[in-house]
This record gives structure tokens, C-alpha cells and sequence, in this order.
């Protein structure tokens, strides 16, 4: 019996990197497709519970598929609680831009659906793919964005693994990101701190008004040992990650000043 996988994503069900994921994963799994209908980029995992969540089936380069109108999130609750799929593992991706540091992890819908997943007992992987252009995070996910098969052997190859052993008792999901030229090999890492300098550009709109837009530069540094340190050289890196955010060592601080 090949193991169950469910494939989400963020970049919605018609981006290139969702297929690739499905290409590299089909000889290994039996993998259900369950995406958003849209492109869902940067909605962490924000969850639809104000309005109906729509899902329909759909013909994705001949395989059935279920795209979702709602969120990374609502997929992978409508793929575990109404299709009942029982996956032994979700996979998120590939997005199309990296999501590394504290700052991506708490935005990034990729990652977004694999906390879901954890979150409701199922072992998860994201996969992020780096871009050199930033722009291309916004291109059209349809376009030919290369994702050479060096990319699917690395999704393969990490879900092969992580299928064929124990996932850690200490993680909730692992976070994959694989850089744009794959230099050198696999890399554990930590998540740094920052992975942009966050800034606002203030433009005006036709009507003189102003209107602001969130921009920014990459870093370009970090410290050894993280995960944009290790994609900045060329490896892939794959970063555990825990769902309790608790700050255990802070505790000893709060009970100084309430207790
Ligand atoms: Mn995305």
C-alpha cells in the first residue's frame, strides 16, 4: 500500500510549483490534490469562519482535484474533514519564493496549512522554492516558471525520508526551502530573526491621494546556523518547527511580577 499524501498550497491550484510537487510525489504516494482556488500568498493561517468555504472538483492536467474557495487552512480542513482523506502526511508547495525566518513562518500561507495539518495531527512539510527576481512571487503562477527537476528530486527525496521514518517527536512540521541553484546539500537549520528590512513606500494614487505599500529589501547576512544563512549558500534548508509558542523561559520574569 503506497502511504497517503495531501497536497496544498498557497499559490492557488493552477501555480506550476503545485504540479511539480504532484509530479515528483505521484511515483511515491497516492496524493490527493486540495488547493485553493487562488492565489492565497501571505495569509499565514488565517482560517474562513464567517463565510461558506465552496470546494469542487476539477480536471488539473488530467487528475481529479478539489479547489477550494478559501484558504491554505480551509483546504487542508476540507481535505481532512469532509473528503476524509486520512493522509499519513500533508505537503504544502512548492511555493514560488522562499519562506524562511520568524517573520515568513508567521505569514506565509505555505506554511500556514502545514501548522494546520500538525495542528490537527498529521506529520506536515512545506516546501519553498528561492527566487532570485522577487517579482516573480507576483507573476502569474500559470507562467513557465522553471521548476527544473532538480526540485522535484529534493521534494522526493525529503518526503521518501520523512515517510519512511519517525517523524520527530519534537517538531510539528518541517520546513523545506530550497534554494534558486542547489550548490550544496541538506542543512538543519534555526530560523533567523528577519528575512526582509521591512519599509513603506508612500505613492499617490491618480487622485493625489496617498496610498503605501510594503516593501524591502532581502538581508543579505545572517548568522550561521539559519535557515537564510543556509539557503544564501546554496543549500537546501530544513528547519523543524514547533506549533507551542510558548516562552518556557520567561516564565521565572512573570512570576516575579505577578506572583
Ligand atoms: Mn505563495
Amino acid at each position: 500500500m503506497k502511504p497517503k499524501i495531501l497536497l496544498t498550497n498557497d499559490d492557488g491550484i493552477n501555480s506550476t510549483g503545485i504540479w511539480a510537487a504532484f509530479q515528483a510525489l505521484s511515483p511515491i504516494a497516492d496524493v490527493t490534490v486540495v488547493a485553493p482556488a487562488t492565489q492565497q500568498s501571505a495569509v499565514g493561517r488565517s482560517i474562513s469562519i464567517f463565510e461558506p468555504i465552496r470546494a469542487h472538483e476539477v480536471d488539473l492536467h488530467g487528475i481529479k482535484a478539489v479547489a477550494v474557495g478559501g484558504k491554505p487552512t480551509d483546504a487542508v480542513i476540507i481535505g481532512l474533514y469532509a473528503l476524509r482523506l486520512e493522509p499519513d502526511l500533508v505537503v504544502s508547495g512548492v511555493n514560488i519564493g522562499e519562506n524562511l525566518s520568524f517573520e515568513s513562518i508567521m505569514t506565509s500561507g505555505t506554511v500556514g496549512a502545514a501548522l494546520e495539518a500538525a495542528n490537527q495531527g498529521t506529520p506536515a512539510v512545506a516546501f519553498s522554492l528561492q527566487v532570485e527576481d522577487q517579482g516573480d512571487k507576483f507573476g502569474d503562477p500559470l507562467s513557465p516558471f522553471l521548476i527544473g527537476e532538480e526540485v522535484q528530486r529534493i521534494v522526493r527525496d525529503v518526503c521518501e525520508r520523512m515517510l519512511a521514518n519517525t517523524f520527530p517527536a519534537r517538531a510539528h512540521i518541517i520546513n523545506v526551502n530550497i534554494p534558486s541553484r542547489v550548490t550544496g546539500g541538506y542543512e538543519i537549520t534555526r530560523l533567523a530573526e528577519k528575512l526582509f528590512s521591512t519599509g513603506v513606500e508612500k505613492r499617490l494614487d491618480p487622485r493625489g491621494r496617498p496610498y503605501y505599500w510594503i516593501d524591502g529589501p532581502l538581508y543579505e547576512d545572517a548568522e550561521e546556523g539559519t535557515d537564510v544563512h543556509a539557503v544564501r549558500k546554496g543549500n537546501v534548508s530544513i528547519t523543524p518547527i514547533t506549533l507551542d509558542c510558548t516562552a518556557f523561559h520567561a516564565r521565572s520574569d512573570l512570576e516575579e511580577i505577578f506572583l
